[in-house]
């Protein structure tokens, strides 16, 4: 395979540790791929096999972080939930501005708000799963009964 950017020369595959900028961190290596590269202008095309996969095993260790959330982990962290601004300021019940801040850095998330990011990963809920809990904010909505039978020494709800 030629080249796409300069066109003189074959690709050739090797396999080197990979800096994964695009997933918008400063900070992930990517071991035991094959790397295309170009001999003449250095280009590199890396292989990521199983790529949906790779986000999950960085989103795991970013919410298993001890640290605060950088404002790149967050943005990084809204995105593997699939969510637009709107969506995440929706979700965690804030405003578009906010989000816009805690993403630049120009505000911290509270603790709170942050727990409740690495929470929803945690539990991989999408838009969906949250957004209900947005009907009609204060007004107090009694709760269905919930079953819950044992069996075989395990609790378990009722479908
Ligand atoms: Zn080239």
């Amino acid at each position: 395979m030629m080249c796409e950017l300069c066109d003189k020369k074959e690709m050739i595959e090797v396999k080197e540790k990979y800096h994964y900028q695009e997933c918008g961190l400063p900070n992930i290596l990517l071991d035991g791929i094959l790397l295309r590269k170009c001999p003449e202008c250095g280009n590199i095309m890396p292989l990521i096999p199983s790529l949906s996969k790779l986000h999950l095993a960085i989103a795991r260790t970013l919410i298993m972080k001890s640290g605060r959330l950088a404002p790149e982990e967050i943005v990084f962290l809204r995105k593997y939930l699939g969510w637009s601004g709107v969506d995440f300021a929706r979700n965690m019940h804030s405003t578009s501005s906010s989000v816009s801040k805690w993403q630049s850095g120009k505000e911290k998330m509270s603790m709170q708000a942050e727990l409740l990011l690495r929470e929803m990963v945690a539990r991989g809920k999408k838009i969906e799963d949250y957004r209900s809990y947005d009907v009609e904010k204060g007004k107090h909505v009694k709760s269905p009964t919930v079953i819950l039978h044992l069996e075989e020494r395990e609790w378990k709800t009722a479908a």
